[in-house]
């Protein structure tokens, strides 16, 4: 099965893409992680594009999103984490004959949505992610040995969801006329969110 991931910053899209991935050995495809990549390999400008909040140019995604769809993993099954984040972007799939059977959308409250994003750190040793407001550190690691995403700071995080109401939201409109959609609400802990979109795969595999 293909599947869209769809929700605001901070709904949680990578970490329950990673659980269902490994639990229906489908490719998790990431975008934010291929754009990194993206800016770590060339000097182009895409890591400032980032740094702001903003989306990268969508004839650059695209270009990237498309080539990585064409490797032979993607043929049992994929789920598009961050893709489509614009109109153009969702056209583009269709345009390129890419099938998704269910789209899942990540509903989840602003204001959770920026406590997750102000508190995600990382272990820049392990690259495991923690949040200093919503869980405990495990023993022997402390905040100040972590790092945080130069977008998840206080006014990068405002503009990223400026960018996701005025650009990603009507992509779900648009998906509720042309696809399936199934809402899972995605306030709540991550084990929960993990186990409602699980089953609505598996009722759609039915
Ligand atoms: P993420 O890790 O998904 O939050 O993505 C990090 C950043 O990568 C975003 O803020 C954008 O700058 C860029 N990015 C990721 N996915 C897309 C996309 N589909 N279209 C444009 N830019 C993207």
């Amino acid at each position: 099965m293909n599947i869209v991931m769809f929700g605001p910053p901070g709904a949680g899209k990578g970490s329950v893409s990673a659980f269902i991935a490994k639990e229906f050995h489908y490719s998790h495809i990431a975008a934010g992680d291929i754009v990194r990549a993206e800016a770590k390999r060339s000097h182009n400008k895409v890591e400032e594009f980032m740094k702001k909040g903003e989306l990268v140019p969508d004839k650059v995604i695209m270009e990237l999103v498309l080539e990585r769809l064409k490797q032979p993993d993607c043929k049992k099954g994929f789920i598009l984490d961050g893709f489509p984040r614009t109109i153009a972007q969702a056209k583009f799939l269709e345009q390129k004959k890419v099938h998704i059977d269910v789209v899942i959308s990540l509903v989840v409250d602003e204001e959770e949505v920026v406590k997750r994003l102000s508190g995600r750190m990382m272990n820049p040793k392990t690259g495991e992610i923690y949040n200093i407001f919503t869980m405990k550190l495990p023993k022997g690691i402390k905040k100040e040995n972590l790092t945080q995403r130069p977008d998840d700071k206080p006014e990068v995080i405002h503009k990223r969801l400026e960018v996701y109401n005025e650009q990603t939201a009507p992509v779900m409109q648009h998906y509720k006329k042309h696809h399936v959609v199934v809402d899972v609400d995605a306030n709540s802990e991550l084990d929960q969110v993990v186990k409602q979109v699980s089953a609505a795969i598996k009722n759609k595999r039915k």
